[in-house]
């Protein structure tokens, strides 16, 4: 089935469903596709103002937005970001093991699967971290406000 919008000769605008545009061409010759409104038989094509619209409607809602919470009401967004990043860091936190100056050797038994897999998190001298990446170990160094800093 196909919709098509339609036009009738006074200016209504209804749809009209078809099995396909030749059986829509085919009532149409025998005047059956008629205007619900007034009744004439002289309908035309349009183009569909619904399905026109969609390729535009769709990504509007696409971009993705950033999880907004009441407490984030009224913030700079600089406030927001710095909020979603501790929210991440709380987690990262809370899921990671602390494996202090172990983490270097820790991290590299986890990529070799010497270790359980799991997150870790400690410190690393930036001579380790890079070795680590030499070695395409996946690790990220964290920037940790002074607070929630490290021991
Ligand atoms: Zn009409």
């Amino acid at each position: 089935m196909i919709v098509f919008d339609l036009l009738c000769a006074s200016g209504h605008r209804f749809e009209g469903w078809f099995g396909s545009a030749a059986e829509f061409a085919s009532q149409k010759k025998r005047k059956l596709v008629t205007c619900p409104t007034c009744g004439a038989s002289k309908v035309e094509r349009v183009p569909s103002a619904t399905r026109a619209n969609l390729g535009a409607a769709e990504p509007a809602k696409a971009p993705a937005q950033p999880v907004k919470t009441p407490d984030m009401e009224g913030k700079d967004p600089f406030a927001i970001a710095q909020m979603l990043y501790s929210r991440m860091l709380d987690e990262m936190l809370t899921k990671s093991e602390d494996v202090g100056k172990a983490f270097p050797a820790e991290a590299r038994k986890i990529f070799y699967k010497e270790s359980p897999q799991r997150s870790i998190r400690g410190q690393a001298t930036s001579e380790e971290h890079e070795e680590l990446l030499d070695e395409g170990i996946p690790v990220a160094r964290l920037p940790l406000p002074p607070k929630e800093g490290l021991n």
